[in-house]
């Protein structure tokens, strides 16, 4: 097994305008939205958990990756020339997660639910800026098991087994259906080398409010068929 590293000591913000805007909250609501921003916040733990490991067998159709083999012509075409690969997990929290479900309000459980969103996608930049400093990248893309197109979110169970011990380190639980527990969290494979890839552009889920690039339908074929 290669190395592994926690990150938990990363920089985040969520900025009350910016959750107001969001969330649009009305004036009658202020003080009920005051009360769950402020006890979200305090609750909010990110943390990400990454390994350090190589390709070790590529045969177009998937990779292996130290223990574990990675079915997908995608993943196999991405990291084709790649040298080191980091998987990982990361999560706003197991806390913050805990608190927003035990609200027994709908729209007060939505606005603890999207905090927990906005400090994951805060805390993910800096997350990446770690990254390029232990990898010596320019640049890294990500492949996200779910969301790449030939990529499904089963493969999140060779990922959580490559990593080892991601509920002990993160408290990020795997159900059986793939999904993580806190929802608010993020896995997939980092890497460096070749055109920056954005997994988005594979992904037809629709009205995703975290689009990074436009949706590609004859993308798959042209660049991944064989
Ligand atoms: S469109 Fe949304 S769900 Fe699909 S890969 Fe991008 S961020 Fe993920």
């Amino acid at each position: 097994m290669g190395e592994r590293f926690l990150f938990d000591d990363l920089k985040w913000s969520v900025s009350r305008e910016a959750a107001l805007k969001r969330l649009r909250v009305s004036e009658d609501d202020m003080e009920d939205f005051d009360e769950v921003f402020a006890k979200t916040l305090a609750l909010i733990r990110p943390v990400y958990y990454v390994g350090v490991e190589r390709v070790t067998e590529n045969d177009g159709d998937g990779a292996t990756i130290g223990s574990e083999h990675f079915v997908s012509r995608v993943v196999s075409v991405h990291l084709q020339n790649a040298g080191e690969v980091y998987p990982y997990v990361g999560t706003s929290g197991r806390a913050a997660y805990e608190y927003a479900i035990s609200l027994g309000d709908d729209l007060m459980r939505f606005w603890a639910d999207q905090i927990c969103e906005m400090a994951l996608k805060s805390v993910a930049v800096d997350f990446i800026r770690r990254m390029r400093e232990l990898s010596h990248a320019e640049q890294l893309s990500s492949l996200n098991p779910g969301s790449v197109i030939d990529w499904p979110i089963s493969q999140q169970k060779p990922l959580f087994d490559l990593l080892g011990n991601v509920y002990e380190k993160t408290g990020i639980l795997l159900e059986r259906s793939f999904l993580m527990r806190p929802v608010k969290s993020g896995s997939g494979i980092l890497y460096a080398g070749g055109k920056h890839f954005e997994s988005c552009s594979l992904c037809p889920k629709e009205n995703c409010p975290n689009r990074r690039a436009p949706f590609d339908k004859d993308k798959f074929e042209r660049e991944y068929l064989k």
